[in-house]
C-alpha cells in the first residue's frame, strides 16, 4: 500500500489510474479504523480495481468547543488495518496542504443541513461538504463509499454530489454494530466501561421505534415519545434529538411510513453518539450485527 501526504501526489496518481482506465473507489475517513471502516473498504475492494483511502480528520468540521483536538488517532495501526484489507493507497494529507493560509472557499448544501446534527452542530456540515468536495476534486474516484450511520451526512453528499454535478456513484453501505446494537464509532473510544454499556440505549430506542412500526403506530409524535422514554430511562444519557424524518429530505414525517428513517442523538455525559434505523425495513433483533 503506498501512503501519499500530497493533494497533489494524490491527484498524479488517481491520475495514472484513470489513464490506464482502472476504475476508482474513494474511501473517505477520519482514521482510527473499526468495522464499520474496514466494510467499506471491502466493498470498494470488490467493486473497483484500484482503492483508495482517505484519512484526515477534517478540522473544517469541528465547532468551537468540540473534540478535533482529542480525536482519536492511531496511525500506525490504520495503515495496518487498511493495507490488510488491500487497500492500493492511504492518503494521508497535512491540514496545512489541505487547508493553506490562503483558503478561502467553502461548500455549503442548504435545507437538508437545516435540522439533526445541522442545528446542534452549525458549520459542520459546511465543513463536511467542502473536504468531500476537495477529496472528490483530488481523486476523481468512480465510486466513493460512505456509511449510513452518518444518515444526515450521506443525504447531504448525496445532493453535493447531484447538485454539482459530480461524476462519481455514492455508496451508501449499512450500519455495522457491536453485539448489543451500539453503532460502531471512533467516538465510542472516549465512553467509560459503565459509559459503553449505557451507551446502548441509542440502539434499544431505535428497536422500540421499528416495534412501534410493526403495531400499525403512524403518529410521529408517539415515537418521539417512546424512544425519547427508552433514552431517558438510561441515565445519564440525555437526548440530543428523536425524530422520525422523511428519508431524502429529511424533514419530520407527517404520518409514518416505510421507509422514514427514525434518527437519534445522545449524550453520554461529554460523548455525543447518534444512531438510525429505517423504518419497516429492517430487523433490529438482538443477534443482528449489521443492520
Ligand atoms: P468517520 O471516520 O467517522 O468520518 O467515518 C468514515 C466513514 O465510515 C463514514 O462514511 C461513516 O459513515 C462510516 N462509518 C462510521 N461508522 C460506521 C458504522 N458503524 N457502520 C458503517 N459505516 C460507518
Amino acid at each position: 500500500m503506498e501512503i501519499l501526504k500530497s493533494p497533489r501526489d494524490m491527484r498524479a496518481t488517481a491520475e495514472e489510474f484513470r489513464r490506464q482506465d482502472l476504475s476508482l473507489g474513494l474511501v473517505p475517513t477520519m482514521g482510527y479504523f473499526h468495522e464499520g471502516h474496514l466494510s467499506l473498504m471491502r466493498r470498494a475492494r470488490a467493486d473497483c480495481q484500484r482503492v483508495v483511502v482517505s484519512l484526515f480528520v477534517n478540522p473544517a468540521q469541528f465547532g468551537p468547543g468540540e473534540d478535533l483536538g482529542r480525536y482519536p488517532r492511531d496511525f500506525e495501526r490504520d495503515r495496518d488495518l487498511a493495507a490488510a484489507e488491500g487497500v492500493d493507497v492511504m492518503f494521508a494529507p497535512d491540514a496545512a496542504d489541505m487547508y493553506p493560509e490562503s483558503y478561502a472557499t467553502y461548500v455549503d448544501v442548504e435545507r437538508l443541513t437545516a435540522g439533526l446534527c445541522g442545528a446542534r452542530r452549525p458549520g459542520h456540515f459546511r465543513g463536511v461538504a467542502t473536504v468531500v468536495t476537495k477529496l472528490l476534486n483530488i481523486c476523481r474516484p468512480t465510486a466513493a463509499y460512505f456509511g449510513r450511520k452518518d444518515y444526515q451526512q450521506a443525504q447531504v453528499i448525496k445532493r453535493l454530489v447531484a447538485d454539482l454535478n459530480f461524476d462519481v456513484k455514492i455508496e451508501v453501505l449499512p450500519i455495522v454494530r457491536e453485539a448489543d446494537g451500539l453503532a460502531m464509532s471512533s467516538r465510542n473510544q472516549y465512553l467509560t466501561a459503565e459509559e459503553r454499556r449505557q451507551a446502548a440505549c441509542l440502539f434499544r430506542a431505535l428497536a422500540r421505534a421499528q416495534e412501534l412500526y410493526a403495531a400499525g403506530e403512524t403518529r410521529p409524535g408517539r415515537f418521539v415519545d417512546e424512544m425519547t422514554a427508552v433514552i431517558t430511562a438510561q441515565p445519564p444519557a440525555r437526548v440530543d434529538y428523536a425524530e422520525v424524518v422523511d428519508a431524502e429530505e429529511l424533514t419530520p414525517a407527517g404520518t409514518v411510513e416505510a421507509g422514514n428513517v427514525a434518527v437519534v442523538a445522545a449524550f453520554l455525559n461529554q460523548t455525543r453518539l447518534i444512531d438510525n434505523t429505517i423504518l419497516g425495513k429492517e430487523y433490529l433483533g438482538a443477534e443482528v450485527n449489521t443492520c
